[in-house]
């Protein structure tokens, strides 16, 4: 069992002012592992007093400094490894080797780039007749979901200390243990005390707190869209910055000289990887009609190299999902699938065979989906994936920039004109070509309703400072 129901404020573990509990769940047993503290308001008001106190020092030590720190950071990470993984496995029923060369890889990349980044960012600047100096933001909150439990905290906390901004983190209540082992580490890295203050709790009281409070000058969260709204209101009452990585709903286009093999394996890993909880994920696979066929084929005979199970088997693709609650609306979006004109190809409704205890849901894939269908406009966080098929590029672009999204795109083929003239007119964050690796030093973010701002990298710590022109410094 783990069992954390203290807050960490002010460089100390302590009890929270409320007695209120939350349990945490593994989803691939449905057993209770642990529980948290559901914090208080007062909790968070010691928190925010915390980084408040400790800004000022922490925003003036040098760039030297904080990459140093960073660094110790990353080490004290890589010593927890087989903990991060155990914990990661446990409250999010991750498979163990999508854990460790995913979950545990990002959140370690963010830091190593981090520190190297820091080193040489100008945080000043001369041109003309100004001197441009960029200040850390002040305090601020961060929220974040439990898809990724160290990745989204870790751009954040990584971004925050390299920029010098002092930090209140809640996690989700789904996946809370991961940021507690995170504490861990920053305590054993020496992070001054206040710099780094955790608050565990919900998000109506904790989340909604950060982002009314008057001594948060920046709110940077990641989630839903419903939420990033709540949030952007309440920060509009007193200006504050806010910044939203939020959901997609993108497109993998299939280029008609892909190999199709390769592209059907593509779309599947898409939607397979994470159970389908991955913001970027590629959910609409745009084919050519002429490769429609072939490819549904290359679904069908691929398919079963993803299996869904125990989180722990070496064997596991996919996991469960996250709640019972996430199980329920992806089963709603499949039968929504089900009852509209589109054909199903594999999967649909229940759980898979031999799998009754645990959230888990069949890999499902549909097809003939029109491109307004509902199964291919909304985010649906599990392993559906939508086949649509298009007659010409132009065609193909229109439809992979139909949504109200634009986190990701995927690019599958060999002609160089055509992918580059698809990668550059996708209206999206970040498109990836033929599956290259993520580069952790460019920006990460959403155009549209996928969100504001961009994290990862000189672009994430850009977001934690505030650009000061001064004219007329005597020289
Ligand atoms: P969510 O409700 O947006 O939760 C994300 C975080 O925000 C959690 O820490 C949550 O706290 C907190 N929160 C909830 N209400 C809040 C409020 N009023 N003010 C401030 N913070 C608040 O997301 P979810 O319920 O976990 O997932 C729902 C859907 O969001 C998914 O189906 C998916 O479509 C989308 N999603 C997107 C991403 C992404 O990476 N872009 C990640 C996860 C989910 P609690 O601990 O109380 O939940
Ligand atoms: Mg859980």
């Amino acid at each position: 069992m783990y069992n954390y129901i203290q807050h960490y404020i002010n460089g100390q573990w302590v009890d929270s002012t409320g007695n209120e509990t939350i349990d945490v769940i593994n989803p691939a047993t449905e057993q209770k592992i642990g529980e948290i503290s559901s914090g208080t308001e007062e909790d968070l008001d010691k928190a925010v007093q915390a980084a408040r106190d400790a800004f000022p020092a922490f925003s003036q030590t040098t760039q030297e400094e904080r990459a140093a720190l960073l660094d110790r950071i990353a080490d004290e990470y890589e010593k927890r490894k087989d903990k991060f993984i155990e914990v990661i496995m446990e409250e999010l029923g991750s498979p163990i080797n999508f854990t460790t060369n995913v979950q545990y890889q990002m959140g370690l990349n963010h830091f190593r780039t981090a520190a190297k980044l820091v080193r040489d960012f100008a945080f000043t600047e001369q041109r003309e007749n100004s001197f441009i100096q960029k200040d850390a933001i002040g305090v601020a909150g961060l929220i974040t979901p439990w898809n990724f439990p160290t990745n989204q905290a870790s751009t954040k906390l990584a971004s925050a200390f390299a920029a010098g901004s002092t930090v209140v983190l809640k996690p989700s209540t789904e996946t809370p243990f991961a940021a507690v082992l995170l504490t861990e580490v920053f305590e054993a890295a020496g992070v001054p005390k206040g710099v780094f203050n955790l608050v565990n709790g919900t998000g109506s009281t904790i989340g909604n707190g950060i982002s009314n409070h008057p001594n948060i000058d920046f709110v940077s969260f990641t989630g839903s869209g419903g939420v990033g709204t709540k949030i952007m209101e309440n920060g509009a009452q007193d200006i504050k910055k806010v910044s939203l990585e939020l959901g997609g709903k993108s497109p993998i286009v299939v280029l008609d000289d892909a190999d199709v093999d390769y592209a059907a394996k593509t779309a599947i890993s898409n939607i397979a990887g994470n159970t389908g909880q991955v913001c970027t994920a590629g959910t609409r696979a745009l084919v050519p009609e002429s490769m429609h066929d072939d490819f549904i084929q290359a679904i069908k005979n691929h398919i079963s190299e993803y299996p869904v199970g125990d989180p722990k088997d070496e064997s596991t693709f996919t996991g469960p999902q996250v709640s019972e609650d996430q199980w329920k609306t992806v089963q709603d979006y499949i039968q929504k699938g089900l009852d509209s004109e589109a054909t199903l190809v594999t999967g649909g409704a229940g759980k898979p065979e031999g799998l009754e205890t645990g959230y888990y849901s069949k890999l499902t894939v549909f097809t003939n989906v029109k491109p307004e269908d509902t199964i291919a406009q909304e985010e649906i966080f599990g392993p559906v994936l939508s086949i649509i098929t298009y007659k010409d590029l132009d065609e193909a672009i229109d439809i992979a920039n139909g949504t109200i999204y634009g986190l990701a795109g995927y690019v599958v083929g060999n002609d160089p004109e055509a992918l580059t003239k698809t990668a550059r007119s996708l209206r999206s964050g970040r498109i990836v070509v033929n599956n290259e690796k993520a580069d952790f030093t460019a920006p990460f973010g959403g155009f549209g309703q996928s969100g504001i701002g961009r994290e990862w990298g000189d672009y994430g710590i850009e977001e934690f400072l505030e650009p000061k022109t001064i004219v007329g410094l005597p020289s």
